[in-house]
């Protein structure tokens, strides 16, 4: 009876990883659909208009985007644009009755995912962020040895996050409200914290080297940082924008487990002191969007919601105070 109903999904932003990723894997979803669209570019309202056939009356500017309340068809919308351009979209689309997906980094600052987090409770909506990698088997695999303890108690975690460049807003700390931290050192903290199923205690960092003055005027070009877990866990993080990087490993009493690489839409590999693992690889953003629409239909909560994303934004800033003071940062 439930699988009878699919969702509508509006995404907000059609950039790389909306047309890239978004848009392909909602041809495969089973509760949802790609319903709508909300650009601030005529030529690719048209494009998208044709390659998905979607009807005129639910295609949206930024400006007429608040109309979406009166659109029967729309149930979701999905913000997929710039890091600081979130926290505004999530709340208009809120207050326009509408359950809404969060990209990552669910917002630049913890009072803005308060007032997000807020919003969506007053409109009695849900709201999740885009963290896929809880819907992909090795990811969760290490989920599951880490907090039932299959290797005994973790003493150290390795995670790495790094891209060989990039361009464009992400350089723009206004817009980004960080560098490769936000960006993809995120994936770092997130894996540590489902990895250990606990959250750190504290934080040290030390900002890399700038090799590229010109182009990271605004923000890092890299970072390493080490989250202090209860316990007495440490994890090693490093992040980067110049530097391919792709790893998450985790050293128990009993035996490691591993991913590598860790993070990216697809191609996990995974392998423990024991043996390698092996998973069906799967459609992680179709599988993230019908877990959330079943959420809704169901009636029960999403395991990605906005209280997680507001917590990894503490951490960013809780390692962002921690490179400016080199001090010690209690989280
Ligand atoms: P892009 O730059 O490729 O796209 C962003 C889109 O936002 C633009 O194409 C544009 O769409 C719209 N936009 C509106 N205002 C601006 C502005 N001032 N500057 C730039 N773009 C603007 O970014 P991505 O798609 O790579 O990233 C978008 C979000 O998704 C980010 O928060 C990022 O962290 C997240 N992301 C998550 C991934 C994941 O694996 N979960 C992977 C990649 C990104 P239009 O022309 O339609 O208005």
């Amino acid at each position: 009876i439930i699988a009878a109903k699919k969702l509508g999904i509006a995404l907000v932003g059609l950039g790389g990883y909306a047309g890239g990723q978004l848009a392909p894997a909602l041809q495969e979803t089973e509760h949802c659909y790609l319903a709508g669209i909300v650009t601030g570019t005529p030529q690719k309202a048209a494009d998208w208009k044709t390659k998905y056939n979607i009807p005129d009356k639910n295609i949206y500017n930024y400006e007429n985007f608040d109309q979406i309340i009166d659109n029967k068809d729309i149930d979701i919308v999905y913000v997929v644009l710039p890091n600081a351009m979130h926290c505004e979209y999530v709340i208009r689309a809120a207050k326009a009755g509408k359950h809404v997906i969060c990209e990552k980094p669910m917002a630049i600052t913890v009072e803005e995912c308060d007032r997000m987090i807020a919003a969506c409770k007053d409109a009695g909506k849900m709201l999740s962020i885009g963290y896929r990698l809880h819907f992909e088997p090795y990811n969760q695999e290490m989920m599951r040895l880490g907090t039932k303890k299959i290797f005994g108690e973790i003493k150290t975690i390795e995670a790495h996050d790094g891209m060989g460049d990039t361009n464009g807003w992400r350089l723009d700390k206004k817009l980004a409200g960080g560098g490769p931290l936000m960006d993809v050192g995120i994936y770092c903290v997130q894996g540590c914290r489902y990895t250990t199923g606990l959250e750190p205690i504290a934080v040290t960092a030390v900002e890399g080297p700038k090799t590229k003055p010109e182009k990271f005027k605004d923000v890092e070009e890299s970072l390493d940082w080490t989250l202090e877990f209860p316990g007495g866990i440490k994890a090693h993080c490093k992040t980067s924008y110049t530097k391919n990087m792709n790893l998450l490993q985790a050293n128990a009493e009993k035996g490691w487990f591993k991913l590598s690489p860790a993070y990216p839409y697809r191609g996990q590999q995974g392998e423990t002191s024991e043996g390698k693992m092996n998973f069906p690889s799967v459609n992680q953003q179709a599988r993230q969007m019908d877990d959330f629409a079943l959420a809704i239909l169901e009636g029960r909560a999403t395991p990605v919601p906005g209280e997680m994303g507001r917590q990894d934004v503490k951490i960013l800033q809780a390692i962002y105070k921690a490179m400016e003071t080199k001090k010690r940062v209690e989280i």
